[in-house]
């Protein structure tokens, strides 16, 4: 008798011999690398897991969950701050094989497989000195940063990265391959640009691209942390109504050993103001010089570069496999008050390589309605606060989880409510998810749940049950 995939049980033959990739169980060569993910303090064995190279794998996969009765869990680059990637015990569709990037300079359209990295992607369109905005560390994964919204130095200029999506090839929970554009599955489409991997795997993401470079302007202004409360201030003057060709960070780190730091100042704690110029040289330099002239930075790294350099720059700040705890705030505005608190609790984290990053938004995305695609957040919103605890070693990294908790709550009464950017908390407790898309949208997105994903398969992420 020939058994059928739906016949098996834990036994995985059938399966290896329908996906193309590897199926590995534990003991397996390949096994540890392949349940490993960015955050070094997730450590979770799942019973399978299946490399895919393309639709039919992962819908092979998902019928082999079924009959064997095993949560779900999709991996794209592994970098989700709780490691939504890896089931304890369950089966993972493993995305990383998919991360072919196909570039169409003419249409200025990209299509990635769901498993690709931003490096690849950056690497790929800037062949043709094109690109997509996308986040600001290359070993990120694009599946994952791009159902969340994604944001990252182009968004100023031309969005999140759900505002350049075109079309997404999705396969469902009920291994049926679809694709998903404003056209066709339009209910899908809109879900996908926000609400997370909630509705299916998505094998393949087409992406508009926009000229880019290949050299922009950079520029970095580190403040002594002791003068935090005045380098926040004005680093917030300036981001403030700048053209969208300009884009600021502010970056609260331990400043690295790098050649470009002056080697006095390795490791100290910094507040940075980041000016990215993606237009004239001469507006960006114009722009730098007023900030230095009211910041009065420690040092300075004023230079054009590359874009890819740029997408870089910041990956060994946070390397693969350091332990990491983040939480993250929506603010409409940033007051002294704010500031204040904030300035006072920078010296309490440990490790050199915590750090607090906001984002100063605007710019582009207020192009897009709030209702046009399913972001959580307004599209009025004007920083994200990221705040991170990052170490090797389990002391330190407990001692900073904390400090990130306590600094959450201490910057809680600037925040807009207790949601944030779902690419960037944790943990949602309460109702904070619900928040962070606002009653109706929320409704909606559990209505697309409910028709797409109706078991609720996919649910090891950011969940929206169904409704
Ligand atoms: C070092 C670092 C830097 C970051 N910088 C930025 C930044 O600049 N801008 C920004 O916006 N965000 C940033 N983030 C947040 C980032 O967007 C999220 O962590 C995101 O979830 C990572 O996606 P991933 O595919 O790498 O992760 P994974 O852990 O693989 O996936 C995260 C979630 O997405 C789902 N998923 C992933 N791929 C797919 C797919 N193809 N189909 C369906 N579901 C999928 C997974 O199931 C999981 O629920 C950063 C994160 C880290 C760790």
């Amino acid at each position: 008798m020939t058994r059928t995939i739906d016949m098996i049980d834990r036994n995985v033959t059938a399966l290896r011999a329908v996906v193309n990739g590897e199926v590995l169980l534990p003991g397996d060569e390949g096994y540890d690398e392949a349940r490993s993910v960015w955050n070094g303090d997730i450590d979770r064995r799942p019973a399978v897991i299946a490399q895919c190279t393309g639709p039919e794998d992962v819908a092979a996969a998902l019928r082999y969950a079924r009959a064997a009765g095993l949560e779900v869990a999709v991996r794209g680059g592994g970098h989700g701050y709780w490691g939504a990637a890896i089931a304890e015990g369950g089966l993972v569709i493993d995305l990383s094989l998919l991360d072919h990037v196909d570039v169409d300079p003419v249409a200025r359209r990209a299509r990635v497989g769901g498993g690709a990295t931003l490096g690849q992607l950056d690497a790929a369109t800037q062949e043709h000195g094109l690109a997509v905005p996308a986040g600001t560390v290359s070993h990120t994964g694009v599946g994952g940063l791009t159902l969340g919204g994604g944001f990252g130095w182009l968004t100023p200029l031309h969005g999140f990265t759900i505002d350049n999506l075109q079309s997404a090839q999705v396969v469902l929970a009920d291994g049926s391959v679809v694709l998903a554009s404003a056209t066709e599955h339009p209910d899908l489409f809109w879900g996908l640009r926000g609400g997370g991997g909630n509705f299916g795997v998505v094998t393949e993401f087409e992406f508009r691209l926009h000229e880019v470079g290949p050299i922009v302007q950079f520029a970095l202004l580190a403040v002594e942390q002791d003068r935090a409360a005045h380098a926040l201030r004005v680093a917030r003057d300036v981001a403030d109504g700048l053209d969208r060709t300009l884009s600021p960070g502010i970056a609260c780190i331990s400043a690295p050993p790098a050649p470009f730091v002056p080697a006095e100042h390795h490791f100290a704690p910094v507040v940075a103001l980041i000016l990215i110029g993606f237009g004239d040289p001469d507006e960006h330099a114009a722009a730098v010089a007023a900030a230095k002239g009211a910041l009065q930075p420690l040092f300075e790294v004023v230079t054009p570069m590359p874009y890819v350099a740029l997408q870089q720059m910041l990956d060994e700040g946070v390397p693969w496999g350091v332990r990491s705890y983040t939480k993250g705030l929506y603010l409409d505005e940033l007051p002294d008050t704010a500031i204040d608190t904030l300035a006072e609790r920078l010296p309490g984290r440990r490790s050199p390589i915590s750090e607090v990053l906001i984002f100063p938004l605007g710019g582009a995305i207020a192009d897009v309605g709030d209702d046009d695609t399913a972001f959580g957040g307004s599209r009025s919103l004007r920083y994200v606060v990221a705040l991170e605890g990052i170490a090797p070693d389990p002391e330190t990294f407990a001692h900073d989880r904390q400090w990130v908790r306590d600094t959450w709550n201490a910057l809680r009464p600037a925040a807009v409510h207790d949601g944030a950017y779902v690419n960037l908390n944790a943990e949602f407790a309460g109702d904070s998810l619900r928040n962070t898309y606002g009653a109706a949208k929320f409704d909606r997105l559990r209505a697309i749940k409910a028709k797409y994903d109706p078991t609720n398969v996919f649910r090891h992420n950011a969940n929206i049950p169904p409704a």
